[in-house]
């Protein structure tokens, strides 16, 4: 069947869909249902049946500014006019040049080379394979393993999920075909507790132990996503950081979800104030338009990865450096700091603060928290996800759940009175 604008109406896309199109972790002999969108503007989704629904998700943390931009269309539309895309090996152009000069000036100070790739999982890949190879090139051929905390998401590709949580994440699933890594608890002490020394000892001890074989440890700065919504102290960043300094194992931040202004800081890195040595940002790179991704290291690093038997850093995927999503990045990252991020955070964590207080005397629920422009109430028990947001679609907002997990990260342009639209809708639902 060959479906085409005239022809297609809403249950024949539906129907189509249902029959060939995997959506993410979604089964084909029972598919959960899915809304057709026509169109996205600002914070609103329009349906295919004409309802409107205030996004409270922004694309899964990457559309910061909302969509349908007129800045970032026009961005892109200008690259769009120049080249949609052209091979980085050999050649480079103007919107990566001009990404990158304006990346660098924001991520932590001894960042001095970047690599472009082409989604978060890819960067998560990137990272530790310059960390095996800088090893490599230091003779040291046994660091080959990744230490981590647990709940923790770094992506779905091979050794991205290697690093993803041994339970949530789908260690038992590929068992035996997936590298074994190092898995540490949780950090224990939450973001605004006072810390407490006990938390970091099993880093400590893992590295008295195995800092031999381990390249590095990566963690998501400050707020775990995917693997728990969980935020968690700095001081546990100050602590780890010393250690791996000592013990000579590289410190990677992802901050796919965590970066451009999502945790009230431009970078979770600093809330703690400690620099990584290999940083990946994805995600809201784009502001939520294309795939993109981006890996950073320090100029010591990247020489002496270059150094080693290889000659250069052995990764280079077709579309990288694409100018399209290059040019809507760069853009991004200046409308970004043309406004006044910070005090728009304040004011929506301030609001979420306020607006999902009342959601924590539900009987159903087991905690509200809320970070920067991050809102998560935790429920007692895993949500029927079909049927909850069926009924957040029909209350007229955009939510997501997964697990025991409701959350909201809205687009930073979200006014005052379509975030008290979505918080009150969303706890009418529950
Ligand atoms: N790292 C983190 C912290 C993420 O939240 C995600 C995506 N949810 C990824 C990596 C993977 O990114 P992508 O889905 O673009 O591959």
């Amino acid at each position: 069947m060959i479906l085409n604008n005239s022809t297609m109406n809403i249950s024949k896309l539906l129907a189509f869909d249902k029959a060939h199109i995997w959506h993410p972790y979604t089964s084909t002999l029972d598919p959960l249902p899915v809304f057709p969108v026509v169109r996205a503007e600002g914070v609103r989704i329009r349906l295919a049946d004409g309802r409107e629904l205030i996004d409270g998700m922004s694309s899964w943390w990457a559309a910061i500014h909302g969509y349908n931009h007129p800045v970032l269309n026009a961005a892109i539309e200008a690259q769009l006019r120049q080249m949609s895309h052209i091979m980085f090996g050999g050649l480079t152009h103007e919107p990566a040049v001009s990404l990158v000069s304006k990346l660098l000036p924001i991520l932590p100070p001894s960042m001095d080379k970047v690599f472009l790739a082409d989604s978060g999982s890819v960067a998560v890949e990137v990272a530790m394979k310059m960390a095996i190879q800088y090893w490599q090139s230091c003779g040291k051929k046994k660091k080959i393993h990744f230490a981590t905390i647990r709940s923790g998401y770094h992506g779905d590709t091979w050794h991205a999920m290697s690093v993803c949580d041994p339970v949530t994440g789908m260690h038992s699933l590929f068992q035996g075909a997936l590298p074994v890594q190092y898995f540490l608890p949780q950090p224990p002490v939450r973001f605004h507790d006072a810390w407490d020394e006990a938390a970091i000892r099993p880093l400590e001890e893992l590295l008295q132990a195995h800092a031999s074989d381990i390249a590095a440890l990566i963690l998501e700065p400050i707020v775990q996503g995917a693997g728990g919504m969980y935020f968690y102290s700095p001081q546990y960043l100050v602590e780890a950081h010393r250690l791996c300094r000592e013990y000579d194992v590289l410190l990677i931040f992802d901050e796919i979800a965590t970066g451009f202004g999502r945790t009230g800081k431009l970078f979770a890195w600093e809330w703690a104030q400690v620099e990584p040595d290999i940083i990946c940002v994805g995600k809201a790179l784009t502001g939520g338009y294309m795939t993109l991704s981006a890996v950073a290291t320090t100029q010591p690093i990247a020489d002496q990865i270059c150094a080693g038997e290889a000659g250069c850093f052995m990764h280079g995927p077709t579309f990288m450096g694409n100018p399209l999503a290059c040019a809507v990045a760069s853009a991004s990252i200046s409308l970004l700091l043309s406004h006044d991020w910070q005090g728009t955070i304040q004011r929506i964590e301030a609001q979420l603060r306020a607006e999902l207080a009342p959601a924590a005397e539900l009987p159903s629920v087991r905690e509200v928290r809320v970070l920067g422009a991050i809102g998560v109430i935790e429920m007692k028990e895993p949500v029927d996800m079909a049927q909850l947001q069926q009924r957040f679609v029909g209350a007229g907002i955009w939510v997501r759940p997964f697990g025991r997990l409701v959350y909201v990260m809205p687009p930073y342009i979200i006014r005052p009175d379509e975030l008290n639209y979505l918080t009150t809708h969303l706890i009418k639902s529950l």
